[in-house]
């Protein structure tokens, strides 16, 4: 019996898997949840996961490609394959406040389900174990070493919060943002500040004169673009013209292209504050640049269907911008998605403690597993009907040619 002969009964199959595992899964969350770990550092989330899929049957590789918190887990056997992707890096101190023990939650619960239905020969499932998400682009990492070859489409869930979405409600297609992350320095000068202020170049002049020239930039940039940014060193003591300073700051853009050409007007307004000052610059692009999202529209086509059937309800995204994922990266190397869903934390937004706190909560977990599902049953219909990976594929190549 082949996937496509019996899909009802597959498909029941699958959403029964996941309300059997719920509790297991539950657990395995909020372990995740009471041991957040930073970018790269995923250690006790790693464990968790690998031991927690290699029980249930999966062929599981630590430390893959050649990433030390990066897992692969994989069920079934035989064309198509895809991959669902598992994020656990939390923030610093505010925990797991993004959610990302839900995202490997969602990313278990519906790789358990298709491993239920998939049997001899229908389909392979990777669960792919995905660090450093908050910072550093771990899934970049994983391109780079091979890991999306021979994936015909890679997917994962994302949890999002705030006054834009709320429990039951799931946003597909999303439109993250293109972001490359700029490290500043400046190097000017000490003098006594009230002694003998004309013997210093003031490099906290510097980057206040850059911040001025970022914010007279913003009124003539596009509505998409976002450039924000912290002062890491501002200099000792009042008394002391400092001589040192350095600042960390996100450019964004709704695409890489844009991304690209708003780079070098950013620079400029650093360039020009140390020109102005006297003081000599440094900056580093940091990171891996993160790409923006294509969104398969066969896959979210078929999410937005199967969401309603879970009880979930489609959203548009109506503000322009937002955050930024290295998922977009995934979906410039293969077909993929990345749906929100909706967690009840009326007043907190990704990112503050109302959402650590609604990302371990019953609640929380009871709207991953409906979104896990509607995930599930997606999958199915890429095992089941060829068309559907077809037609991804084909979209695909023409928007990749339109891309680069
Ligand atoms: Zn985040
Ligand atoms: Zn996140």
């Amino acid at each position: 019996m082949t996937l496509a002969q019996d899909l009802d009964e597959a498909q029941a199959r699958a959403l029964a898997t996941i309300d059997e595992a719920a509790e297991a899964l539950r657990t395995l969350s909020l372990d995740i949840h009471s041991h957040p770990e930073l970018a790269y550092e995923e250690e006790h989330a790693h464990a968790a996961l690998t031991a927690f899929l290699e029980e249930r049957g999966f062929d599981v590789t630590r430390g893959a490609f050649g990433v030390p918190t990066a897992f692969r887990a994989v069920a079934g056997n035989g064309a198509p394959t895809l991959a669902v992707l598992c994020e656990y890096d939390a923030l610093p101190g505010v925990g797991h406040a993004c959610g990302h023990n839900l995202i490997a939650a969602a990313g278990v619960a519906t790789g358990l389900a298709l491993q239920a239905v998939l049997g001899e020969g229908n389909g392979t499932i990777v669960v792919l174990g995905t660090p450093a998400e908050e910072r550093g682009g771990g899934k970049v990492d994983l391109i780079e070493a091979g890991a999306f070859e021979g994936i015909d489409a890679a997917m994962m869930l994302h949890p999002s919060g705030g006054r834009m979405i709320t429990s039951g409600q799931v946003r597909v297609p999303a439109n993250p943002n293109a972001l490359q992350s700029l490290r500043v320095e400046y190097h000017g000068r000490n003098a006594h500040a009230a002694g003998a202020p004309w013997d210093g170049l003031n490099a906290l002049d510097a980057i206040i004169q850059a911040f001025n020239n970022v914010a007279m930039l913003r009124q003539q940039m596009r509505p998409t673009a976002r450039v924000h940014g912290v002062i890491t060193e501002g200099g000792r003591a009042p008394n002391i013209i400092p001589d040192h300073t350095s600042a960390h700051f996100y450019v964004r853009e709704e695409n890489r292209l844009r991304l690209e050409e708003l780079k070098p007007r950013v620079l400029a307004c650093f360039e020009a504050a140390g020109i102005a000052t006297g003081c000599r610059f440094e900056s580093r692009w940091d990171g891996h640049p993160y790409s923006d999202m294509l969104n398969s529209s066969p896959f979210v086509d078929a999410y937005a269907r199967h969401a309603v059937e879970v009880g979930l309800e489609p959203i548009e995204l109506t503000q322009v911008g937002g955050g930024s994922t290295d998922m977009g990266n995934v979906s410039y190397a293969v077909p993929s998605i990345h749906p929100s869903f909706g967690l009840t934390s009326p007043d907190a937004g990704n990112h503050t403690p109302g959402f650590t706190a609604a990302a371990g909560s019953e609640q929380g977990h009871a709207d991953m597993l409906r979104a896990a599902k509607a995930l599930a049953l997606t999958a199915l219909d890429a095992y089941a009907d060829e068309a559907v990976l077809t037609r991804a594929k084909r979209e695909f190549a023409e928007r990749r040619g339109e891309a680069t």
